[in-house]
């Protein structure tokens, strides 16, 4: 009856659902996936009564289960492994150390598009063409394929359509074949990328006829132009082949040759265009060969780093802007993959720009992918599989980068190892990028560099006890030196009413005087929307959010107020609705008032905006940043955007505002991140041969912070942040844990914030408790909130015990009924 032994075996496995409950369930396997299920692929499965979804395999084993059937696994998605064994095991420490479930940690690894589920849509692949394809078709695979090309579908409109209940085996087949895609959702349609390409016309692909037409030509001398052009790049005379791919109308516009006059061959049937679709990655460009020189200190640098990389596991570059980082970077690339292993260089979101990935795709070229959020599912999915099947030995990518399939790392790169958007906030799990590279370099025995002009506490801590290697770069690359930082004292300028709109004195002529000189301006203000906030000059009402506890941000260019948090809108009020009084105005400013103000000032000059309202568009980032670099733009005015990363020539002057908000925020990071962001901002001024300025607007010009940066002080800087987080018990000295309790009734919220606050303070006695207290937000979307944090002593109190205690403490408040519905937020390591 059995044919062997293996097939006959009732196997189970256990599957990692992305569902946010805390175990893994069990599904037997049918005896015809028997010799084709392993660890780590994914598999379809029914979990409750309607839904489908895509599970991992976790374990597999003979142990029935004894207190209920299993269900059977529907369908295995993958003939090799989508996830590795040293992913499961990632998997599990972080669903352990950042106190969530596994099945969190698997929606933020997996990209979207690995996750089919009953939700996904099927649309027809852009390339695939049913008359023209050479592969067989099933009939029910032939008949949705003559279906999807009207549109697309979702799983349970195929379902019906084919009169099949679970039809993944038709999914898999024709995704195999290239004849379809699978979404997630309905998000974005997959586009394909395509270039437009010109060729000759069939008619003129002979020599005889060419030379006839270049006879008539004669008197066009614009279209012999490009004929010759062409026949210059593409060699058709000597292979008449090479007309088939011809060339790219780009690569023909140059100089001379207009898009009119092709287009006028192209009429005139003597060139043809046509498109081709391009691979999004990979298209393997001409590498670039010269060899990066790097200078004597840069040398330098390297050579410590590797010795350095002998004894610790990580190692920090403490490298000031401008100082070349990046170089000595690709260098170390290039030594890791010479030697056969991958490579990760991990940066902040929105660091990531054309500009860097351009620069290493052409000395990379097609072995680099890049994994960003601003990506596509299917771009995401390309990049994961392109990992696994050996295409990408190196990877430039955002935070949740850290979770694709390597099984080979040699080196991680965290680049702005500082930046707080290597945190995740929501949802869980709450990881923190540069913390979980080193668990994956510790998987990998790979190493660690982290890169940073202005490190964060806790990195140069472990750095200065030797924990990690430390070396630094003091000196800017070649000519270039630190800027001149001024400080335009706010309160002084006002006395001498010298201030225009929000603009100092000093500020408007360093301005004017960089314009003049034709050089670029940045303009940094960390707030977007015209004011955040509007107010009844009679009686000082301000318009607050219907659903969070914070008054609302005027855009200008809306005419609308809007909530930061929750998204809000509402109309702006002509009366005040407390007193009637018709006297509304706005109080502060941010990015759109700044760009506003500047167009008054400077009518001949070229301004832009870039913040969250501008650069919604997956594009817009990008040509922002592009028209600045080809200098049609004069100044960029922007948020925290402006301040990572960018490398322009031409920018000889910064300006911040506000720079006394940022120091006066109460939390015990704000001087850290007050000091990071001013510093990094300035360090986008003078990277070329000119010293740059910088221009700083504070009402308090002695303020230690501003005098640290003024004198580019880091060390000393350190040493008093360390000094006041050793004084009040933060890390490194400790460690935190917040949790956040969610209530829509306050009363709740706080009742419950008090239970556990209690609970943890009896359970947990060597570690310090504070709150619960009201965060400076206290509402948000409806629900109310109140914080505790707690307070670990390292050393002192096994990390693993107090998790234990806390899930205990949340666990038994939950079931508590009138404590049912309260969200508890347990966030490891916050920032
Ligand atoms: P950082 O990342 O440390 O702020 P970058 O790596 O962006 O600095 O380098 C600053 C500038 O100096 C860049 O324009 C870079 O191209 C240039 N540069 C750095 N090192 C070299 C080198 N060895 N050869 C040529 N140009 C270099
Ligand atoms: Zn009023
Ligand atoms: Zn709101």
């Amino acid at each position: 009856m059995f044919e062997n032994d293996a097939t006959r075996k009732t196997l189970f496995a256990e599957l990692l659902l992305p569902v946010p409950v805390p175990r893994l369930f069990t599904y037997r396997i049918p005896f015809s996936l028997n010799d084709h299920v392993r660890v780590g692929q994914r598999a379809i499965v029914q979990f409750g009564d309607r839904k489908v979804v895509t599970g991992l395999i976790f374990h597999i084993h003979e142990n029935v289960p004894k207190d209920f059937e299993a269900k059977s696994i529907l369908e295995i998605l993958d003939d090799f492994p989508s996830v590795n064994e040293m992913q499961l095991k990632l998997f599990q420490w972080v669903a352990e150390y950042y106190m969530c479930t596994l099945g969190e940690v698997m929606n933020a690894a997996l990209p979207a598009g690995l996750k089919l589920s009953s939700e996904s849509v099927v649309q027809i692949h852009p390339t695939f063409d049913l008359v023209e394809s050479t592969l067989d078709f099933s009939e029910k695979e032939s008949m949705l394929l003559k279906r999807l090309e009207q549109g697309t579908m979702t799983y349970s409109e195929i379902s019906k359509f084919l009169g099949v209940k679970f039809i993944f085996s038709i999914l898999k087949s024709l995704s195999a074949k290239e004849a379809i895609i699978l979404f997630e959702e309905v998000k974005e349609k997959f586009k394909p990328k395509t270039e437009k390409r010109i060729r000759l016309h069939t008619k003129v692909n002979t020599p005889k006829v060419l030379e006839e037409l270049f006879r008539t030509l004669a008197a066009k001398p614009k279209h012999e132009a490009i004929l010759l052009k062409y026949l210059q790049e593409v060699p058709v005379l000597h292979d008449p082949e090479a007309n088939r791919t011809g060339i790219s109308k780009k690569a023909l516009l140059d100089g001379d040759i207009s898009e009119s006059a092709i287009n006028t061959l192209v009429k005139n049937e003597i060139l043809e265009a046509f498109e081709i679709i391009v691979p999004r990655f990979g298209f393997a460009d001409a590498r670039e060969t010269a060899v990066i020189l790097l200078s004597e200190e840069q040398e330098r640098a390297q050579r410590e780093i590797i010795r350095s990389f002998e004894q610790h596991t990580a190692t920090l570059l403490h490298g000031i802007t401008g100082s070349g980082k990046t170089e000595i970077y690709i260098n170390l690339i290039k030594k890791a993959l010479e030697s056969d292993t991958q490579v990760l260089y991990l940066l902040p979101e929105i660091a990531l720009t054309t500009q860097i990935v351009q620069r290493l795709k052409k000395i990379f070229g097609a072995s680099l992918g890049v994994y960003h959020s601003r990506f596509s599912d299917n771009e995401r999915v390309e990049v994961w599989n392109g990992i696994l099947t050996g295409k990408f030995k190196f990877v430039i990518g955002v935070r949740s980068s850290i979770f694709l399939p390597f099984d080979n790392l040699g080196l991680i790169i965290v680049d702005e190892e500082h930046d707080a958007s290597y945190k995740q906030q929501e949802p869980a799990p709450r990881y923190h990028a540069r913390d979980v590279a080193m668990i994956v370099a510790q998987f990998h025995h790979a190493k660690v560099l982290l890169g940073s002009a202005t490190p964060s506490v806790e990195t140069y801590f472990h750095a200065k006890q030797n924990r990690y290697g430390l070396v630094k770069l003091d000196k800017r690359y070649g000519e270039a030196h630190l800027p001149e930082i001024l400080l335009a004292d706010m309160s002084r300028e006002r006395k001498m009413k010298t201030i225009k709109g929000e603009f100092s004195g000093l500020l408007l002529q360093r301005i004017k005087e960089a314009l003049n000189r034709k050089e670029q301006v940045i303009i940094f203000q960390n707030r977007r929307g015209y004011s955040p906030m509007m107010s009844c000059e009679d009686c000082g009402w301000v318009p607050k959010c219907v659903n969070c506890a914070v008054s609302l941000t005027y855009h200008q260019f809306r005419h609308a107020l809007v909530c930061h948090y929750c998204g809000y809108r509402e109309n702006v009020p002509h009366h005040c609705p407390t007193c009637t009084s018709a006297r509304i105005k706005t109080v502060g400013y941010g990015t759109e008032k700044l760009e506003e103000e500047l167009n008054v000032f400077f009518p001949d000059t070229r301004i832009q905006r870039m913040d969250l309202d501008t650069t919604r568009s997956k594009t817009g980032y990008d040509s922002i940043l592009a028209q600045f670099e080809n200098g049609e733009t004069h100044i960029l005015v922007g948020t925290q955007m402006v301040t990572k990363g960018l490398d322009f020539d031409s920018v000889s002057l910064v300006g911040v505002f506000n720079a006394d908000r940022m120091m006066h925020f109460p939390d015990f990071r704000s001087y850290e991140r007050a000091y990071q962001l001013i510093t990094q901002v300035s360090g986008r001024a003078g990277r070329r041969a000119r010293q740059g300025q910088v221009v700083i607007q504070t009402s308090n010009p002695d303020h230690p912070v501003l005098n640290f940066i003024l004198k580019n002080e880091f060390e000393t800087f350190y040493q008093t942040q360390l000094d006041d987080r050793h004084r009040h018990d933060y890390p490194p000295f400790t460690r935190l844990i917040e949790i956040v309790v969610k209530h829509t009734d306050k009363r709740v919220c706080q009742d419950a914030s008090r239970r556990l606050a209690t609970l943890l303070r009896d359970a947990l006695t060597m570690i310090k408790v504070m709150g619960p207290g009201e965060p400076m937000i206290s509402k948000i979307r409806n629900q109310f909130l109140m914080t505790i944090l707690l307070k670990i002593f390292r050393g002192k109190s096994d990390l693993v015990q107090v998790k234990h205690q806390i899930q205990e403490s949340v666990d038994s408040l939950s079931k508590e009924k009138t404590f049912r519905n309260v969200r508890m937020i347990v966030d490891v390591d916050p920032v």
